[in-house]
């Protein structure tokens, strides 16, 4: 399996871009910005994008998501929890003193048990609320990874004082759904260096 991460725009939002080797299609999670970056790397590795999937609403990760689509095509999935905030844009650009990203439509709804295969690896959609209502994370057996969104970092977790947060939520969703996978599994944030979920159970401070 390809699995490239490239930080996007100012945030420096984790893009990951999955793609499987024999069909040449792939799965970009987060296109934040940066999207002619992100094509160049799809064009590199000769893939098509089948989806696009959005672990939260938060301008940093979905910002991108129109261009990337009317570039390839590809149908956006996104937890509806998240509609309210991506239909905010506006509000979210002007904290961050940007101008508002184009909008898309969200294709299909991401919600906890649905699951989508690239080639023979299946991603797990896995409802992580607490960063936002909506948020998601991503668990891929196969490769022994979850892309975690801004739900867990390495020693530390998402903020929860952003509208839609909840501090008590993000760590149930922590502790019961991401904790109970394997010590080994790597985790790849939305931001900042990867970990493992061992290392976080046993070092991460805000986990005690
Ligand atoms: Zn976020």
């Amino acid at each position: 399996m390809i699995h490239e991460v490239l930080p996007v725009g100012m945030l420096q939002c984790n893009c990951s871009i999955f793609g499987d080797e024999q069909s040449r299609e792939a799965i970009v999670i987060d296109p934040g910005d940066n999207i002619d970056d992100i094509l160049a790397i799809l064009r590199q590795h000769t893939l098509t994008v089948k989806a696009i999937v959005i672990t939260h609403a938060h301008i940093d990760h979905i910002g991108g998501a129109a261009k990337l689509k009317a570039a390839t095509g590809a149908p956006v999935f996104m937890n509806q929890k998240d509609q309210t905030l991506y239909d905010d844009l506006a509000v979210q650009a002007s904290w961050l003193g940007m101008e508002t990203p184009e909008r898309t439509e969200i294709d299909s709804h991401a919600r906890d048990g649905d699951s989508l295969t690239l080639g023979a690896a299946t991603f797990h959609v896995l409802h992580t609320p607490g960063h936002t209502q909506g948020s998601i994370s991503l668990w891929i057996p196969e490769e022994n990874k979850l892309i975690a969104g801004d739900t867990l970092f390495r020693d530390s977790i998402g903020r929860t004082d952003l509208p839609g947060g909840d501090r008590r939520l993000i760590l149930s969703s922590i502790h019961d759904k991401l904790l109970t996978l394997p010590d080994d599994a790597t985790v790849v944030p939305g931001h900042g260096p990867n970990t493992t979920i061992g290392r976080e159970k046993e070092r991460n401070p805000f986990l005690r």
